[in-house]
């Protein structure tokens, strides 16, 4: 690895100069540009080994490697498809886990010297979430070091969304899991750094609550499909509103938050289920019909043949055909330059969602 001074034998107060250089840009931004190449694998292998104690498995992080190096993510959105990984989620389950691979990934030589404030989490955990952490870290001198040594831009945070709004964008959905097959739809969308919303019955969501937690974690949306997969509009609406209430319990335990949008069974919402919704109701635009056909090929087909930006397409997580299809349709759109998001990210920048609302599509705001 290649270093740009050695730190512990500069004077401090050089160290401070070229450390302000540094926060203003230049020394970094020349020297970069000038003569560094791009070592993607170092910048994966030395962060990933910060946060998961490992060096990673070569398969999972190859996509990382190959969009840092042909310049389509920044070094800040590896690195949280890095932190925000299962490696990192395994790793790092306690809070105060997660804490200090992120004050270990920060320290270095340098950022010792500078005095950085060692740091935020001496008290008020509960209004902290890891996204403040990942936002603190990405701001280190600890981080700038990282991206310089490996000659990778380090780009810019913002909230955490790394969704380009301009590109096109699908969401893929998934109803009545999970199950033992979401796992690998898991695996596929993190692999290729994508997302898609789970929407969760209770009674599996009961059973499969580290499915939930996972997918959660590398920035998935959960979202509530009923604790027994009720038809809301056939029962009243103090029984509907409980079967919301018994699926929000168990997402909130795999999760620590509520879902953040509906999809009820069948498609099913009046009025009543509106006003009780208390968050969006997601529809969709593209059945895959996976459910009736269970076949791995018709599932791709219907999926690749149809879609375009903007649509949300309905799938079962239930089946093995459709985690299967999976294998082929996650890479194959990414591959067709689509961004496989969640309902959230779909819809910012796209007219938004509101409680009690129901959305079956999201075109770009001039195509609607
Ligand atoms: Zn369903």
């Amino acid at each position: 690895m290649k270093k740009p001074f050695e730190v512990k034998i500069l004077p401090k107060a050089i160290a401070t100069l070229l450390s302000a250089s540094l926060v203003c840009g230049m020394f970094f931004e020349r020297s970069v540009s000038a003569e560094t190449t791009v070592d993607a694998e170092g910048f994966v292998n030395e962060l990933y080994t910060a946060i998961a104690g490992e060096v990673p498995d070569t398969a999972k992080v190859e996509h990382i490697k190959a969009a840092l190096e042909d310049g389509s993510i920044t070094g800040i959105e590896a690195a949280h498809r890095i932190v925000f990984s299962s490696e990192g989620f395994y790793a790092n389950r306690e809070d105060a886990d997660f804490i200090e691979s992120m004050k270990n990934a920060a320290d270095n030589d340098l950022a010792s010297l500078m005095g950085l404030p060692n740091f935020i989490f001496l008290g008020e955990l509960e209004n902290i979430t890891r996204e403040d952490v990942f936002e603190w870290y990405v701001s280190t001198h600890g981080f700038a070091m990282l991206c310089y040594n490996h000659g990778i831009e380090a780009g810019e945070y913002g909230d955490g969304n790394f969704t380009d709004p301009d590109a096109p964008m699908i969401a893929l959905t998934f109803d009545d899991g999970p199950s033992i097959y979401t796992d690998m739809i898991i695996d596929c969308l993190e692999e290729y750094g994508q997302h898609a919303t789970f929407f969760v019955v209770g009674y599996n969501a009961c059973d499969f609550q580290e499915q939930i937690a996972r997918a959660d974690y590398i920035g998935c949306e959960i979202g509530n499909h009923t604790n027994r997969h009720a038809n809301l509009t056939e029962i009243n609406p103090l029984s509907a509103f409980e079967q919301l209430r018994l699926a929000d319990k168990y997402i909130y335990m795999a999760t620590g938050h509520a879902a953040t949008v509906i999809r009820p069974p069948y498609g099913a919402y009046n009025d009543t289920v509106r006003r009780i919704a208390g968050v969006p109701l997601v529809l969709w635009n593209v059945d895959t019909e996976d459910w009736s056909t269970r076949d791995t090929q018709s599932t791709i087909d219907n999926i690749l043949n149809e879609v375009q930006d903007g649509d949300i397409v309905l799938m079962h997580d239930i089946y093995e055909s459709t985690a299967e299809a999976m294998l082929t349709v996650i890479p194959e759109l990414t591959n067709q330059g689509y961004q496989l998001v969640t309902m959230t990210e779909i819809a910012a920048g796209r007219g938004g969602m509101e409680a009690g609302g129901a959305y079956f599509r999201f075109r770009q705001l001039d195509d609607i």
